[in-house]
């Protein structure tokens, strides 16, 4: 039986999610994936008029298919949550059952279970902003969006998982090192991420049977990265410090990505598995 994966945090074919999709569907994966409802609309329409066909292509020369993309906020749990200002938001208007207990539900319903979920999504509305100057409202809304969320998909769709299932998230070493830059709450969001990943592979491990990681990824060049504005220099950074002096490429997160989905991985839980070229090894500058 072919597993199914969800890969929540996809909107184009930059970023780690889609990289991911890719290295499981080249494993033989099902593809679902939970697209934030802004985002929506452009990238069914890329998608639909073959924008992405190139980035498409598996080893072994066939297209992923996505077999189907599901609208996803996952800042909000329940309907009940959305306030009244979202909901008639003409960006979301036009999509239904988009809150994390609704997306789960449907692919309960579409799907029956699933046997991977990936979370790669985050999102800090202060980030620019150094941690000393970061609003209440920015560092809650970046713990809500990028560390929260991993608890809510877990909450909503451990149930529909086969036990012999794997959830991965994406973390950032700024979770544990200074990285000036990564602020309004988001290095503090990651800290949180990590610590869930051993409380939830525990909770999640005795009750559903699943396990529970989180990829440490090196820099790229993504939708997200470019938005936080120091991206080329975490690069160069990386290319003149790390262990191995190459560009960290989407493919390697995502080969890492079907490796701790995989029976290969069985008896890895709880851990934070660092894809950065070994930077996080460095203890100085060279
Ligand atoms: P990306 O832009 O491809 O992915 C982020 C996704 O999150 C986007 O698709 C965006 O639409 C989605 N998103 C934002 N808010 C959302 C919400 N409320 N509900 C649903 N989706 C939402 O960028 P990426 O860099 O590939 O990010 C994926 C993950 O990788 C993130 O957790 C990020 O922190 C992590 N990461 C990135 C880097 C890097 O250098 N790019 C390094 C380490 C970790």
């Amino acid at each position: 039986r072919g597993k199914k994966a969800f890969i929540a945090g996809v909107a184009d074919d930059n970023g780690y999610g889609w990289a991911i999709a890719k290295s499981l569907a080249a494993a033989g994966a099902e593809i679902l994936v939970g697209t934030w409802v802004p985002a929506l609309n452009i990238f069914e329409t890329s998608l639909r008029r073959g924008k992405f066909d190139e980035s498409r292509v598996l080893p072994d020369g066939s297209l992923m298919e996505i077999t189907k993309v599901y609208p996803l906020d996952a800042v909000y749990d329940t309907p009940e949550d959305v306030p009244e200002d979202v909901k008639t938001n003409k960006r979301y208007a036009g999509s239904s059952k988009w809150t994390v207990k609704e997306v789960a539900e449907s692919v309960k319903e579409d799907f029956g279970s699933i046997d991977i979920l990936v979370h790669s999504l985050a999102n800090g509305p202060e980030v620019s902003k150094p941690l000393l100057e970061t609003s209440r409202y920015g560092y809650l809304a970046a713990i809500s969006a990028s560390s929260y969320s991993y608890v809510s998909l877990l909450q909503h769709f451990a149930p529909i998982m086969n036990p012999g299932g794997a959830t991965i998230s994406l973390t950032y070493i700024a979770s544990e090192r200074i990285i000036p830059g990564y602020g309004g709450g988001m290095s503090s969001a990651k800290a949180a991420l990590e610590s869930d990943t051993q409380v939830l592979a525990f909770e999640a491990g005795r009750k559903h049977g699943i396990r529970v990681n989180t990829i440490s990824a090196g820099p790229l060049r993504s939708r997200a990265a470019k938005a936080i504005g120091f991206i080329d220099m975490m690069i160069d950074y990386s290319s003149e410090n790390a262990p191995l002096q190459k560009e960290l490429s989407a493919e390697e997160v995502g080969n890492a990505a079907a490796f701790l989905a995989s029976p290969l991985a069985s008896a890895i839980t709880g851990t934070v598995l660092y894809v950065d070229n070994g930077l996080n090894a460095m203890g100085v500058g060279v």
